[in-house]
């Protein structure tokens, strides 16, 4: 099997290319793969250490019992990653190392608490990501305009839609097709199947309510039949461990899967270690002409030029490099003419719901540990019966059921147990519960921004972010409905002690890890930094692919949608190129 090649640092000597992309998380794979496939000499740009599919991957076969005090956050974990500890679920024992060090990566959120949680490693959060997949509607493109918010998607469902069927090949997704307008079915493979108990609850929603709501399988970027392109992409076992990188490379990420195919053409030169701060801007030509890099590990600066580059190391990163990015042109940041750079920050806001445990059943049980539940798309504000007078917008739930081990706390006799009559006990199936959390829209708020303090520097002299950015009426509102309906959808199929999840008005913004917007696209220049092709209106020979180009957010998990415009992106800079256009 071959691996990724570094280059050296001497030939860092050669610094002219046909593009160049930053990142090389879930949007930089894909640039990188679309534009290699091209013909296009690429210089991929990553500011964290290398990671080689499968070899990396150090913890992807142990068990609890293998690391010290468990699988579980440590109290090292939480002395160097605070903010990354406030997931409370990302940098276990197993996947730590593929989250930032907070000490070296620190940003402000002294006003409003931002949770920023990201892994600075070639394949960014394409290892860790959750891998649901679900595409925009036209409901989310028209939203802006309908409801007179913030400003106008320059495209619709029509534009991405054959470039989301042409990622979903590539990747593979699991998913079933149920014909709804507000999630649009795609190019599928065989969904995992939903257990005993998401069945009933499938049939329970459907029977109970009249307001056409459903229950149907999570969509997920994992190949459940045949296999895809990579290295050695198979279908998944069923383990359930995927953020600790799969060896199966049955789940989409940037190490199995894009990144390798664009390694194969022999036209990328992939370059860890290199934080890109600043785009070079050339006032005669009107154009971008290369970046300015900052090697991690010895500080020395570097240039690299190209005729196109994508800019895709994640929404935050992506804006501030742009805000960075100063001239006598921009003397406000790159792009920046309409003074939208930085704002209109988005997320999802979620951690509201409800569990419950289920009696019946008793002689069914689940099979191996599949890594994907169930999803109940968007109910809400899709017309008819559906409209709300109390918010705009909608939500959807992910959740599961599953049934745990039996409980030894049932008696004093089986607290007393050890060696053989404990192990009797804890193999002996214990009951049926489920629960669902759901993710809904944040609006496109003009103050919930982001911008950079020069006068607090990280350890490469290059200015922090600041976030300050919270959740409004029309979220609290939606938030109320969200843990209402997830107990009423419970206690209507059969559920016993059913109890809500989360705060109505409390949620930490960056928790839905889905932060985006920050460079949103739009038809006018005077009101947004991108156009429909996500180029800068005003510097066409730069593209950003990433979350920040976001106009609107849906309440759909996003990266897909990013994914899908990378591809039609790239599409468009090798048309403008052979035009010579750009
Ligand atoms: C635990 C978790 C669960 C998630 N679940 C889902 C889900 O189920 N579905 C979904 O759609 N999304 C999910 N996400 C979000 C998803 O991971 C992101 O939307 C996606 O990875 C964004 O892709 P990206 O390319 O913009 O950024 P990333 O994947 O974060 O990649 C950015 C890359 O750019 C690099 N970089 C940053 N700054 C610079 C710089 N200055 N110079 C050079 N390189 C730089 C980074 O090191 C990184 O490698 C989840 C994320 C996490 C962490
Ligand atoms: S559950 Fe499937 S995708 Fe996840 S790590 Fe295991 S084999 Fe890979």
């Amino acid at each position: 099997m071959f691996k990724l090649e570094m280059i050296s640092n001497l030939e860092k000597m050669e610094n002219k290319f046909d593009a160049i992309v930053v990142g090389t998380g879930i949007s930089g794979g894909w640039a990188a793969k679309e534009l290699t496939e091209k013909g296009l000499k690429t210089l991929v740009l990553e500011r964290g250490r290398m990671i080689n599919h499968i070899d990396d991957y150090h913890t992807a076969n142990m068990d609890p019992w293998d690391f010290k005090g468990g699988d579980t956050i440590t109290q090292e974990a939480y002395k160097r990653q605070p903010k990354q500890s406030r997931t409370g679920y990302v940098n276990t024992e197993s996947s730590r190392h593929f989250f930032v060090d907070d000490m070296e990566h620190p940003y402000n959120d002294d006003e409003n608490k931002f949770n920023w949680i990201r892994g600075y490693h070639v394949g960014g959060r394409s290892l860790t990501w959750g891998r649901h997949t679900y595409r925009l509607s036209e409901f989310d493109f028209e939203a802006n305009l309908k409801d007179g918010i913030a400003v106008d998607w320059p495209i619709r469902y029509k534009d991405i839609s054959p470039w989301y069927d042409y990622v979903e090949q590539y990747i593979g997704v699991q998913g079933r097709p149920e014909g709804l307008a507000q999630f649009p079915d795609g190019k599928f493979l065989k969904p995992f199947d939903l257990n005993v108990l998401e069945n009933h609850m499938r049939k329970s929603i459907a029977n109970n309510f009249n307001d056409g709501r459903i229950l149907s399988n999570a969509r997920t970027a994992h190949i459940t039949e045949g296999t895809k392109p990579g290295l050695g992409r198979v279908t998944c076992q069923y383990r359930n461990r995927c953020m600790r990188g799969c060896p199966y490379g049955a789940y989409f990420s940037s190490n199995s899967s894009t990144l390798p195919a664009a390694e194969a053409t022999g036209n990328m030169t992939l370059m860890p270690n290199s934080i890109v701060h600043e785009i070079i801007y050339d006032n005669d030509k009107k154009r971008a002409t290369g970046v300015r890099v900052i090697d991690a590990e010895n500080n020395q600066s570097y240039e690299y030029y190209a005729k196109v580059i994508f800019l895709c190391s994640s929404s935050i990163a992506s804006t501030s490099i742009l805000m960075q990015s100063k001239s006598n042109r921009f003397p406000n940041g790159m792009g920046n003419d309409s003074g939208e750079l930085g704002h209109n920050l988005m997320d999802h806001h979620f951690q509201t719901g409800a569990y419950g445990t289920f009696e019946g059943f008793k002689n069914k049980t689940t099979y191996g540990r599949k890594p994907a539940g169930f999803f109940i798309p968007r109910f809400r504000n899709i017309g008819g019966i559906t409209n709300r007078k109390d918010f705009i917008r909608g939500y959807g739930y992910q959740g599961g059921a599953s049934r745990g081990s039996k409980s030894i706390a049932n008696s004093k006799e089986e607290l007393a147990a050890y060696g053989k009559k404990f192990k009797d006990i804890i193999v002996q199936e214990g009951e049926w519960s489920g629960s669902m959390g759901a993710f809904g829209e944040i609006l496109p708020y003009h103050d919930n921004q982001m911008t950079l303090d020069y006068n607090k520097l990280d350890k490469w002299g290059l200015p922090t972010v600041t976030f300050n950015a919270k959740i409004r009426e029309n979220e609290i509102s939606m938030r109320k409905d969200m843990k209402q309906q997830a107990i009423e959808m419970l206690e209507r199929s059969g559920f016993k002690n059913v109890t809500g999840t989360g705060s109505d008005n409390n949620y930490v913004f960056g928790n839905g890890i889905h932060e985006m917007g920050t460079a949103r696209m739009g038809r006018d220049p005077k009101t947004s930094v991108l156009n429909g092709n996500n180029q800068i209106h005003s510097v066409k020979n730069v593209y950003v692919t990433d979350g920040a180009c976001m106009t609107s957010s849906g309440n759909q998990n996003p990266s897909i949608t990013y994914m899908a415009l990378t591809a039609r992106a790239v599409n468009h800079a090798v048309d403008e190129l052979n035009k010579q256009n750009i």
